[in-house]
């Protein structure tokens, strides 16, 4: 699909109902672009992003998709395609500028020899066969020149043993965003990868109420002194969705404010 320059610009950001994907999706849309909120399970949270976006006066609507099954994934990209015509202001136009492979499953306690085959594989099915489905069924309709940013994770640079099945999609993700920026690259769209260090969406934050000494932890092992915010991922995804971002392909951002760099005297 041709750019339209005439057309509003528009964005997939898959698991957007809360934590770094709400981010993402809040700042694409201040960016002026209309937002498809997907979500798993969760409605009432993709809806609170989009009441948030429509609260700033940007403009978004939400798609429910489990990313667990090949299903899933076929029905998302439907659901957005159906949604970006029922949205554009111009009706015969339906393009998608900017896909951003955000949703994850993370394994607790995946240690090798915890690790049972369905976790395995549910994570290899989210995390990996997911974001490469949604790639094929979406590429009709991602406008030449658009932007592929897929969410990646520190844990491919630094060992985590009770993380390695997760890590191992991480990995693959690399490899897929390297790959597929050449293959896609002579229509002018970038595919990239942002990879967050320890970020504070839920998660994190009842880590830290449970254990306070873990911000001191963390603190200590980056080179920032702040525990990194979904923002701090939003910001980077949205310069690499830019115009400003046109040249960078092929890569990986760490945005872990420096975590694990080495000793710091
Ligand atoms: P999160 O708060 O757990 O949110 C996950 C999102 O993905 C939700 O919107 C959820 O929707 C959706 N999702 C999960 N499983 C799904 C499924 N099977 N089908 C469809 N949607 C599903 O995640 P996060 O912490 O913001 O992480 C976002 C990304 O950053 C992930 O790729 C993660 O690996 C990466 N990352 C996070 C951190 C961190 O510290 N937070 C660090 C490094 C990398 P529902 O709730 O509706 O299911």
């Amino acid at each position: 699909m041709q750019n339209d320059t005439t057309a509003p610009r528009t964005a997939l950001v898959t698991g957007s109902s809360r934590g770094i994907g709400r981010a993402i999706a809040l700042r694409l849309a201040q960016d002026g672009m209309l937002v498809a909120v997907h979500y798993g399970s969760d409605a009432a949270a993709g809806q609170e992003t989009v009441d948030l976006i429509a609260a700033r006066g940007g403009r978004a609507f939400t798609v429910a998709a489990d990313l667990g099954s090949y299903d899933g994934v076929r029905s998302l990209a439907e659901g957005v395609r159906a949604g970006l015509a029922a949205h554009s202001r111009d009706a015969g136009d339906a393009g998608l500028d900017v896909l951003v492979n955000n949703a994850a499953v993370t394994s607790s306690g995946g240690h090798l020899q915890d690790e049972t085959v369905e976790q395995f594989d549910r994570l290899f099915a989210v995390n990996v066969r997911a974001p490469y489905f949604l790639v094929q069924q979406l590429l009709p309709v991602l406008r030449d020149g658009g932007s592929i940013v897929n969410i990646g994770s520190g844990v491919t640079r630094i060992a985590l043993a009770d993380e390695l099945a997760y890590a191992m999609t991480k990995g693959a993700m690399e490899t897929f965003t390297r790959t597929l920026a050449n293959v896609v690259g002579a229509r002018r769209i970038t595919v990239n990868t942002v990879a967050p260090g320890p970020t504070q969406t839920a998660g994190l934050t009842a880590a830290l109420a449970a254990m306070p000494q873990l911000e001191e932890m963390l603190l200590g092992g980056q080179a920032l002194p702040w525990v990194g915010q979904p923002e701090d991922i939003a910001d980077p995804v949205a310069f690499l969705a830019s115009p400003e971002g046109r040249w960078i392909t092929g890569t990986v951002i760490d945005a872990s404010g420096g975590t694990y760099l080495g000793p710091k005297r």
